[in-house]
């Protein structure tokens, strides 16, 4: 059997490190995962699939993604690990922004900012403020995008993370050249390359696209043949970036007046993009040969180029929209089907589910909670002596009862039936007085109900303030209201009973 700390150790790598290889780093999520279950840790079966969903992402599979992402969001609600939760935002920001909502999935990064606490890792600290910054800035939110980029600087020194440090140089730089600060992003570009002697691929490319972009050709194309030559061994496991890194290096040798050399690697780039699939690369190859023709003042090719990059430009764009349209679709079916697990299908109303996922953090969150446990009087004689389905019928009635009562003074409050004819009633921000006399005016009207029945229908609750239990947790608080209904029901139905104040009724 695996040692857990070696399993933490590689969830944590998968988390926290630099991932090249998405469908690598899938199976060994899958792998993980198995065997965090096997040593029976929770927390880290629930890590490494949320490991399995980001590479999932980054596959392509955002379909599976969004199955597997709720599941892994519940449990860190559930449990209140604000790692895992803040893990979970990330994958969500990355989530909408692959749906095209930006709003969106800028909201997720600032969440997943807002949940980092003491247990959040170095990493953790620095990436997902850089996310949030290139979330702005993807927005063309600049001046809030600049605060962030540096927050995560700060990070980067407070927590002696100098590989990180290039990312959000690289990510800023590139932010900056993409909204058209070209001196900005050129000073960016010259502290990325003060600060390692050896940058990564993509760091080059940045930089590189920078220089084309202020007319510095020659020095773009030495950057390019650096950034290739970085690339080494590594080119086919990187073969979408590759193709990118090659077409830079196209667009700066046309700057340059070299055709020729450019027409090469545009070729080579173009080869890659057939080879692999690589489709969005493909049409701004083509859209760079239509520069390249009419650069050289072929202007026939130049427009045949041109209407080949038009024609994959819109049928790359029906394919995005197209899997936009089926990740959208498979959200909305996983968030209603959410939704139904936690309704009980007879009444509508919420069910145990719900109540145990919803009410620790009420309780933990408001001192002036109370819960109201309701239960049918006698009902075993509403189905023995009329039917079943009058029982059933009595259930949704009262279901209606409670709601109604509840609404009409607790707007934020909700009935939940825990099973049977029993009843949770949970009032937030209601002391128990008020709750009290709550419950009791919906006992009154129970009991008022035109129900058509040969014996009367009554309801017997017992109330819990959070205050009046032992301690703030969920199985405290309803055993002190279970207590209490047990003495309603002792002490003769049809009443509303709480430990501190007077019985009624
Ligand atoms: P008490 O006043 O002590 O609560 O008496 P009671 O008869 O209400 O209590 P008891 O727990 O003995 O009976 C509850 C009955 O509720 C038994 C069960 O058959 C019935 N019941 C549970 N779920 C359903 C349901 O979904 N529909 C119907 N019609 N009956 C149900
Ligand atoms: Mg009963
Ligand atoms: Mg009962």
């Amino acid at each position: 059997m695996e040692k857990l700390t070696d399993v933490d150790a590689a969830v944590l790598e998968i988390e926290d490190g630099e991932v090249w290889d998405a469908v690598a780093a899938f199976d060994s999520a899958v792998r993980l995962e198995r065997q965090a279950r096997a040593l029976g840790d929770d927390l880290l079966v629930q890590r490494a699939r949320l490991c399995r969903v980001t590479m999932l992402m980054r596959t392509g599979d955002p379909v599976v993604a969004v199955r597997n992402i709720w599941g892994v969001h519940r449990w860190a609600d559930q449990h209140r690990e604000t790692r895992l939760q803040a893990r979970v935002q990330m994958v969500w920001s990355a989530l909408h922004y692959v749906l095209g909502d930006a709003a969106k999935s800028l909201e997720c990064a600032l969440r997943s900012v807002e949940l980092l606490d003491e247990t959040a890792t170095s990493y953790m600290r620095v990436w997902h403020r850089l996310k949030l910054a290139d979330a702005l800035a993807g927005l063309g939110s600049m001046e809030a995008a600049r605060v962030r980029y540096a927050h995560a600087e700060e990070q980067c020194h407070r927590y002696d993370r100098p590989d990180l440090l290039l990312w959000v140089l690289n990510n800023h730089a590139y932010m900056e050249f993409a909204n058209g600060d070209l001196e900005r992003a050129e000073r960016l570009a010259d502290r990325l390359r003060e600060a390692a002697a050896e940058l990564k691929p993509a760091q080059l490319d940045t930089i590189g696209q920078i220089e084309i972009g202020n007319g510095r050709f020659a020095r773009a194309e030495r950057t390019l043949l650096l950034c290739l030559e970085r690339c080494g061994d590594g080119r086919e496991e990187e073969g979408h970036s590759l193709a990118g890194y090659l077409l830079t290096l196209a667009r700066a040798r046309r700057g340059l007046g070299a055709y020729d050399r450019a027409q090469s690697s545009l070729d080579e780039s173009r080869a890659l993009c057939d080879r692999r699939d690589l489709g969005h690369v493909l049409v701004q190859v083509h859209e760079e040969q239509a520069e390249l023709y009419a650069a050289r003042g072929e202007h026939a090719a130049a427009f045949a180029s041109f209407k080949e990059f038009h024609r994959a430009y819109v049928s790359r764009y029906t394919a995005d929209q197209e899997s936009q349209a089926r990740t959208r679709q498979a959200l909305f079916e996983t968030a209603e089907a959410r939704e139904e697990a936690r309704r009980d299908p007879l009444t509508g109303l919420r069910n145990r589910r719900f109540v145990d996922e919803r009410l620790p953090a009420l309780i933990d969150g408001d001192p002036s909670l109370t819960v109201a446990l309701v239960d049918v009087d006698h009902f075993k004689r509403i189905n023995d002596e009329l039917s079943h389905d009058v029982g059933d019928q009595v259930l949704v009635t009262l279901s209606q009862l409670l709601v109604d009562g509840v609404a009409s003074s607790v707007p934020d409050g909700f009935a939940a039936r825990l099973g049977g004819e029993e009843f949770l009633l949970v009032l937030p921000r209601t002391p128990l007085p008020d709750a009290l006399s709550l419950v009791d005016r919906i006992r009154e009207t129970v009991s008022a109900h035109p129900w058509e029945m040969p014996f009367p229908v009554t309801i017997s609750a017992g109330l819990a303030s959070v205050e009046s239990a032992p301690t703030r947790t969920q199985a405290a608080v309803v055993a002190v209201a279970d207590r209490n209904l047990y003495a309603a029901k002792r002490s003769g139905r049809n009443r509303v009973m709480c430990e501190t104040l007077q019985p009624t009724a």
